[in-house]
């Protein structure tokens, strides 16, 4: 028996982050009643014109320029003509030739450890089309054209894929990449990110590709392992039982984890593309490609060796790197308080967590840079005890008030003054003989009990390594 090696290409929809659909000014936003930001272009009534969407090709155009590709100064679109009732046109106006991008590559580990790159074969723009909503009660399905003419991008690699785990590493980075740009909201519950996943098998070594499956329309990285481990077992039983894989489009079924056949070859549309005769072609002019090129973030690799330049932790940088919108929030910060490990943790332990319970991008919180590196200001410089510090956060954040103002307001200034720590130290030492006398003996544990009496008399306040030192200058002990 040769053995068989996976082959897997993916096809990934990205719903594009404009305000408004494709061609035409109807909000994007999804989550209105049933068929209310319609209009007649995007139910396709007789004579409507569409007009480009120029978000659109701005947001596409910087996907492509991120994940390596040539954008193309002048793009088409055409009609894809097929039937369903959620499709009011009777076609999608797709690109096919030429598309807003051209190659491109992300790369991913692979199994041996080492990188490995994942060829892109195009990015083209599209539109969505609408939703079949079935009506249980009444035995009817009805038509929800929200969504129809909703802008999307598809990104389709060549089959550099091998395994299950390679293809949801390959998202997972591609999804965090466009979420970064903002290029996506790439919310996977309400299908922003979603992805076809094609995949065959040919014997270890071979250059022939084998007939291959396509599973339409996953919505959830975990669907994708699962689509693809069970497509193998499939396919290698067939392979094992000398029996042919029929060329197919498959649906997953999440529940029982296991995937369907929809429609063979024999049944596959003819989708008869032909030039949209209503859109003109899409142009990217070098000075907007040349703004998009200065508008991008750095990589992901370029921030991964600035952080460890820093000397932050590995999980601590992967909550700035994972969060959207956290990483720039954090060098907003670092530019006002160049302190980037006390930043790191603050956001880490606070900021972050605070923001994820409210439902906040970083960008969105009252709490700004500027407030965060005022706190931590006041902490490096020994103004703010850390359990003061993080006792007031959650009025911080909830309120955007400056750290400064809320910390003298409630009188969590560490008392550093050192006429106060001395006459503190005095008192201790006055209340406690037994306690200095054993210190003074030789018992340097007790040193943090008499320091424990000045933060009670000072009701916290006390700089508590301070104190430290005005009980050792009222016993006499020198600093060593
Ligand atoms: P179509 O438009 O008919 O779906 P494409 O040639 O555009 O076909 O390929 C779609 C995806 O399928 C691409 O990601 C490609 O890499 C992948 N693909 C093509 N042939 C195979 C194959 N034999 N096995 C696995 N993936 C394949
Ligand atoms: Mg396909
Ligand atoms: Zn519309």
């Amino acid at each position: 028996m040769t053995t068989l090696e996976p082959v897997i290409g993916l096809e990934v929809h990205a719903q594009l982050n404009t305000q408004t659909k494709l061609f035409c000014s109807c909000p994007t936003s999804g989550s209105a009643e049933p068929n209310v930001n319609i209009c007649e272009v995007c139910t396709g009534q007789p004579g409507a014109l569409p007009r480009l969407n120029a978000k659109a090709v701005e947001l596409a155009a910087k996907a492509v320029l991120a994940l390596g590709g040539q954008v193309q100064e002048r793009s088409l679109f055409s009609r894809k003509n097929y039937f369903y009732p959620d499709l009011p046109n009777g076609f999608q106006t797709s690109q096919l030739d030429p598309p807003v991008g051209l190659g491109g590559f992300l790369t991913i580990d692979s199994a041996a450890g080492s990188a490995k790159t994942i060829r892109l074969n195009r990015v083209h723009m599209e539109d969505d089309a609408g939703k079949c909503v079935h009506d249980e009660k009444r035995d009817r399905t009805l038509v929800d054209l929200n969504r129809a003419g909703t802008p999307l991008i598809e990104i389709v690699t060549e089959p550099d894929l091998s395994s299950s785990r390679e293809a949801v590493d390959f998202l997972k980075k591609l999804h965090g990449l466009l979420t970064r740009l903002e290029v996506t909201k790439g919310r996977l519950e309400e299908g922003e990110f979603r992805c076809d996943v094609n995949i065959s098998l040919k014997p270890v070594g071979s250059p022939i590709l084998g007939v291959r499956a396509e599973i339409k329309n996953l919505n959830s990285f975990r669907f994708v392992g699962q689509a693809i481990d069970y497509e193998i077992r499939r396919q290698t039983a067939l392979y094992e039982a000398n029996k042919p894989v029929e060329q197919q489009t498959r649906h997953f079924d999440h529940i029982k984890a296991e995937t369907r056949a929809l429609r063979s070859k024999e049944e596959a549309h003819d989708y008869r593309y032909f030039p949209q005769p209503d859109l003109p072609p899409v142009e990217v002019s070098p000075e907007l490609l040349a703004q998009l090129q200065k508008s991008l973030p750095p990589t992901l690799e370029s921030l991964q060796a600035r952080y460890a330049a820093l000397g932050l932790k590995p999980d601590v940088m992967a909550n700035l790197l994972s969060v959207v919108g956290a990483s720039v929030y954090f060098e907003e910060a670092l530019e006002i308080f160049p302190d980037a490990k006390r930043l790191a943790v603050l956001m880490t332990e606070l900021f972050l967590p605070a923001c994820r319970q409210s439902s906040l991008e970083p960008s969105q919180a009252l709490f700004k840079p500027s407030n965060l590196a005022k706190l931590a200001r006041l902490m490096s410089e020994g103004q703010l005890g850390k359990r003061a510090a993080y006792d007031i956060f959650s009025e911080l954040f909830a309120t955007g008030a400056d750290p400064q103002e809320l910390a003298e307001a409630k009188g969590l200034f560490l008392v550093s003054d050192n006429a106060a720590l001395k006459d503190w130290a005095q008192a201790v030492v006055a209340a406690h003989p037994a306690e200095a006398q054993k210190y003074l003996a030789g018992q340097e544990k007790i040193l943090s009990f008499l320091v424990g009496q000045i933060m009670r008399q000072s009701r916290g306040a006390a700089d508590p390594q301070l104190a430290a030192q005005a009980l050792k200058d009222v016993l006499g002990v020198s600093a060593a």
